[in-house]
């Protein structure tokens, strides 16, 4: 009957023993060392849906979003696993004496083992070449990730020789089931016996031993992504960096806010820094580095990093002691986190979660960026002259221009507002937000949005002067305190009109105001105009007929999409306009492109690299559209202006629906 032999050529198990001991020592020592580290942060309660994104990581879900490198990545996991499962049972057979590798049961494990072995070797030839291929700054090639492809490699194909070996001395009647096997034992046929066992020893032990050194490295080399990674994974907080964290500014023993010193991030944000593997998906896809500015978030991961493992006095493959006091030798003081990071970096951020979206391993990259502006705008009062006016203006007149507060409600002349008098839980309050409100431009869309809501009979109110800014960009920009002032003044007067739902067209006032005001108890329903339009259609309360042929494409807003995911709605109601042709862009819903005035760039003055709304553009002119459409203040403003010279119209939602209902 087929079976395993175990241990059959080999003597002396006891130094193999000792060898797994010693790595094994040195593999806890390094993890311990990682988790020291680790607890240099913050307290920070993390639940997290850990089933979900167990299976996440066992899916490779979020790795196959680049489907290349991601099969490859899935090759090289799904091999470790199946060999470590196959060496457990062998341990499991020969220690407590179970019959467990025999029969059909061997002849399927040893297909199964040799199938993920040569699995392995294939991921890693294929990793090999697409680091030589790829141009050397994306692929970001350093020593450590060959040797450990090489090392891993080596692994396998040892094992294989052995294999190989053993079957060419016993030479059994099942060696088909092992056909990498067999072909390597081809290469020892023409050996004596006793030289073939000589081999078989030679290579089993080099097997034993770069399997030990394998383990040992795993902590102070990038291998540690499989510890690191696997839990950073597991412990991904979905709503972070769409959902600020909020500060206590009435905490007295504070002695300063936001994030200056690398032990003022939590735990998990420097599990996050550890976990980074570099891949550089991040940075392919970030607006910022795309149009050369000079933030990339894999090297401000990277640098951060850095700063972790100096303050931790630790080293890995990549990052060596040595060069930290190099960088730290060049005269700013050594802790401070803005020496690895440059100010220049962090004002670069346009918030808009495209790195958040495409990191394979759950890096929040968001909430660490506004944590280091807290620090710079409320500890150390430095941030670009600019943003000087835009916090007086939203502090003195609660909006970003410093328009005198009493005309927030001036867009109302000549427009029929219905103010409703029914019960104030059947009532809407429509919120135009501070572009709605006073921006020419925009109040267009205003306009268009009431007639919309006339039409259908919608029952709402206005808060009229009585709104403020609802806080989104004071709170990106790092200025908590101003949000907090605008946020307490919001609640108390929707407070005073006792109104439970609250309609935005603008999504960065959706996102704030559905998803930060709970956590100063302003609990509402909140919806997108474009949730609430698609309602109105599908109750039949608006006409979508037209004789006109429209082309149009859609700029998905990134706080609308990859903020709430709200993708469907728009196209929903978009698509069931007669003769509209949606022509979709290459980068669409949660792979859309920003603008580029998110994160209170809108109000910081864009001097460096190209600017990113003229690269979205470029995308626009691709298709055929003769309309550009989108759902946001901030995306119409930025994609007008760059717009400007094409033939193209640049509309909200709210202006073509309410051009075909007339
Ligand atoms: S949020 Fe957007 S702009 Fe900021 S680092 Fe991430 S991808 Fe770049
Ligand atoms: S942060 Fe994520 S996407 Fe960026 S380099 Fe690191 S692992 Fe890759």
């Amino acid at each position: 009957m087929p079976s395993r032999e175990i241990y059959w050529n080999i003597s002396g198990q006891y130094f193999m023993y000792l060898m797994i001991l010693t790595a094994l020592g040195f593999f806890a020592h390094g993890v311990y060392k990682h988790y020291k580290l680790w607890c240099m942060g913050k307290k920070e309660n993390r639940k997290s849906n850990y089933i979900k994104f167990l299976g996440n990581i066992l899916s490779h879900r979020n790795i196959l979003k680049e489907s290349l490198p991601g099969f490859m990545h899935l090759l090289i996991f799904l091999g470790f696993i199946i060999l470590f499962l196959a060496t457990v049972i062998i341990g499991l057979e020969h220690y407590l004496h179970l019959e467990i590798l025999q029969g059909n049961f061997y002849l399927g494990y040893s297909l199964l083992t040799d199938f993920f072995g040569l699995a392995i070797i294939i991921g890693i030839g294929a990793a090999v070449l697409r680091r030589i291929v790829k141009p050397v700054t994306e692929a970001d090639n350093k020593p450590e990730d060959f040797i450990i492809l090489v090392l891993i490699a080596v692994i396998v194909i040892t094992g294989f020789i052995v294999e190989g070996l053993r079957l060419a001395i016993l030479d059994v009647n099942w060696q088909n089931w092992s056909p990498v096997g067999k072909g390597f034992s081809r290469m020892f046929l023409g050996f004596s016996e006793s030289a073939q066992k000589h081999l078989h020893l030679l290579f089993w032990w080099l097997h034993v031993f770069i399997v030990c050194v394998f383990i040992a490295l795993i902590p102070g080399s990038k291998l540690f992504h499989l510890i690191a990674a696997s839990l950073n994974q597991i412990l991904k907080n979905e709503q972070s960096g769409k959902v600020l964290n909020s500060l206590d500014l009435e905490d007295e023993n504070a002695e300063s806010f936001g994030t200056g010193e690398i032990n003022d991030f939590s735990w998990k944000q420097l599990l996050d820094l550890d976990a980074c593997t570099r891949c550089g998906r991040c940075q392919n896809n970030c607006p910022a580095y795309i149009a050369e500015k000079p933030l990339n978030p894999k090297e401000l991961t990277q640098d951060l990093k850095k700063a972790l493992f100096f303050a931790g006095n630790m080293s890995n493959l990549s990052i060596s002691r040595h060069h930290f006091f190099q960088e730290t030798a060049s005269g700013i003081e050594a802790g401070g986190l803005f020496n690895y990071v440059s100010p220049d970096e962090i004002w670069s951020c346009t918030t808009c979660l495209a790195c958040q979206e495409v990191c394979p391993i759950g890096v929040e990259h968001v909430q660490k960026i506004i944590d280091l502006r807290r620090y710079m705008v409320m500890t150390a009062g430095k941030f670009p002259k600019e943003l000087q006016t835009t916090f007086r203006n939203l502090d003195t007149n609660g909006n970003p221009w410093g328009i005198g507060w009493a005309s927030r409600a001036d867009w109302t002349e000549n427009i029929n507002i219905y103010q409703s008098k029914e019960p104030k839980e059947d009532v809407i309050l429509y919120w135009p937000g501070c572009f709605g409100s006073y921006d020419e431009r925009n109040k267009k869309v205003t306009k268009s949005f009431i007639e919309i809501l006339n039409a259908a009979e919608v029952k709402y109110k206005i808060l009229g002067n009585q709104e403020k800014c609802c806080g989104d960009s004071a709170r990106r920009l790092g200025n908590e305190l101003i949000f907090q002032m605008l946020v307490s003044e919001n609640i108390e007067n929707i407070k005073k009109m006792g109104i439970k739902k609250i309609v935005t067209q603008c999504p960065h006032c959706y996102n704030t105001l559905k998803n930060e005001y709970p956590q100063f108890g302003g609990d509402y329903e909140v919806v997108h105009h474009t949730q609430l339009i698609e309602e109105l259609i599908k109750e039949g309360k608006l006409s979508l007929e037209t004789n006109k042929e429209l082309k149009i494409t859609f700029h998905d807003p990134c706080y609308l999409g990859r903020y709430n995911n709200s993708y469907v709605p728009v196209r929903n109601l978009l698509t069931r306009i007669s003769n509209l042709s949606l022509l979709e862009m290459d980068n669409k819903m949660a792979d859309s492109f920003c603008c580029g005035a998110g994160g209170g760039q809108m109000w910081i003055e864009e001097n460096k690299g190209k600017r990113i709304s003229s690269i979205r553009s470029l995308e626009v002119e691709k298709t055929d559209a003769e309309i550009l459409c989108t759902a946001c203040p901030f995306c119409l403003t930025m994609l007008s202006d760059s717009l400007e010279e094409k033939n193209m119209a640049v509309l909200d939602v709210a202006e073509i629906i309410n051009g075909i209902n007339k």
